[in-house]
């Protein structure tokens, strides 16, 4: 059974409560496109907040710990998330990987802490310009979902995984639709190596630069989901062309 294409907007380290004005919009917009479900990753700071202000999108969270609870200054488990009315996280994004250090097996124990949480888990993985540039792309993100995805009866029912070309986040550029049908198709078949039926059933989100000029192209090629969106999440209008993009025509 394919499952509803799925456009999620990554706000990062962006928003305070007055881009709950935006939210409401895309949340109105969204509501327009019951075939396309649409989540929104604000930080933790508006995580409660929108989930209380909103109806067709699903919110969530941009990473979490591994652990429930315990004395980790800073941190937010996946079950505070779940508690604050999430209903999904985000872990291994290149920017925890790259700025904090974040390992396949620190990914790993966040995704698991996620499922554990009730959460559904969108697991990022992604070459660097230099790994594509060797030729070890597909041999790089392979590992990636290897070494990161959760373990464990039933984690595939909860589980998204966004590729995401590091040398593509935030740039203006986008690998060729060629190279992302070849990329994603590598990821469905490791997805199916490991996870067997389950893993053909999992979406595979492509991620980096998406905007309302790409989006059709981009979710056309093979095996593409939905998308993980960055900058264009933050303003409703591009959000919502990406969505109407993943509507298909005559969803206007
Ligand atoms: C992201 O950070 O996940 C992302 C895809 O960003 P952008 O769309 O801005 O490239």
């Amino acid at each position: 059974m394919a499952l509803r294409p799925y456009i999620v907007g990554n706000w990062k380290m962006n928003g305070t409560r007055a881009m709950l004005t935006e939210a409401g919009a895309i949340d109105r917009g969204a509501a327009r496109h019951p075939g396309v479900q649409v989540g929104i990753a604000p930080p933790f700071t508006l995580v409660q907040a929108m989930a209380e202000a909103v109806e067709a999108i699903v919110v969530g969270g941009q990473d979490c710990h591994t652990q429930a609870s315990g004395a980790y200054t800073g941190d937010v488990s996946a079950a505070m998330l779940a508690d604050a009315g999430a209903g999904f996280v985000i872990v291994g994004h290149s920017e925890r990987r790259a700025i904090h250090g974040e390992k396949d097996a620190d990914v790993r124990a966040k995704a698991e802490a996620a499922l554990a949480a009730g959460l559904g888990v969108i697991v990022c993985v992604g070459e660097t310009e230099a790994q594509r540039d060797a030729g070890k792309a597909e041999a790089v993100v392979t590992a990636q979902i290897a070494g990161s995805l959760p373990q464990g009866e039933g984690a595939a029912a909860q589980l998204t995984v966004a590729y995401e070309p590091v040398w593509a986040i935030g740039t203006g550029r986008v690998p060729s639709a060629e190279d992302v049908s070849a990329m994603h198709r590598a990821i469905r078949a490791k997805l199916v190596a490991l996870l067997g039926e389950a893993g053909s059933e999992v979406r595979i989100l492509y991620g980096g630069s998406v905007n309302a000029g790409n989006a059709a192209e981009l979710l056309g090629c093979d095996d593409v989901g939905g998308a993980l969106v960055g900058g264009a999440s933050l303003m409703a209008d591009s959000l919502l062309s990406i969505v109407l993009a993943a509507a298909g025509p005559g969803d206007d």
